[in-house]
């Protein structure tokens, strides 16, 4: 399966509550999802880990053959929200009804967020609220999962695709736990089981 951390050098994603950058959290979580995935024997292409990538289906055209491509990121929320940042946290899926395998995408992401539900963590759902998120419909309530048709590395792979926002860091408690090894290799754990559970 390809791997994919979110961002790049250039443009790292969202800056965290204590200023760190997005891309530096994706590195760190992608990285202990591929050692999950390689303790349960899968085989793991990493996309954008030295942070080149600027061109979005590049990484998609990089993945072509493997079996999954997820996205790995962390989540923000909109700016008039980010004074009360902190009252927003937990992980996100998001999958593209343009994907060709959008159903196996679905479940996919189902299968990442009910492991990450059983090993204690929560789904954001405020992507789903129209007044504080972008409306992003429900396609799994319970385990967290969105349509986002137009998301660029759902819609441009040709295997099924999957992007996860591991936790809120714009959230200074969230920010926290991230930097957190354990919560890490738990989140990545679950990860890992719900990518094996699905191919
Ligand atoms: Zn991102």
């Amino acid at each position: 399966m390809a791997l994919d951390v979110g961002h790049f050098a250039a443009e790292p994603g969202v800056i965290s509550a204590a200023g760190r950058p997005e891309f530096e959290y994706n590195l760190d979580l992608a990285r202990d999802v591929k050692a999950e995935l390689e303790k349960l024997r899968m085989a793991v292409r990493m996309i954008g880990e030295r942070g080149d990538y600027a061109v979005l289906h590049h990484r998609t055209r990089d993945a072509v053959g493997a079996d999954l491509f997820l996205s790995v990121h962390h989540d923000s929320v909109k700016e008039e929200l980010l004074p009360q940042a902190d009252r927003f946290s937990g992980f996100s899926l998001f999958v593209s009804r343009l994907n060709p395998e959008a159903e196996k995408s679905l479940a996919c992401a189902s299968a990442i967020g009910a492991r990450l539900r059983a090993a204690g963590f929560t789904p954001s759902r405020y992507h789903a609220d129209p007044v504080t998120g972008a409306p992003r419909p429900f396609a799994d309530e319970t385990n967290g999962v969105h349509w986002y048709d137009n998301l660029a590395v759902g819609r441009t792979a040709t295997m099924p695709s999957v992007l996860l926002e591991g936790g809120v860091i714009v959230n200074r408690e969230e920010e926290r736990r991230m930097r957190d090894p354990e919560v890490r290799r738990r989140i990545a754990g679950a990860v890992a089981e719900g990518v094996r559970a699905c191919l």
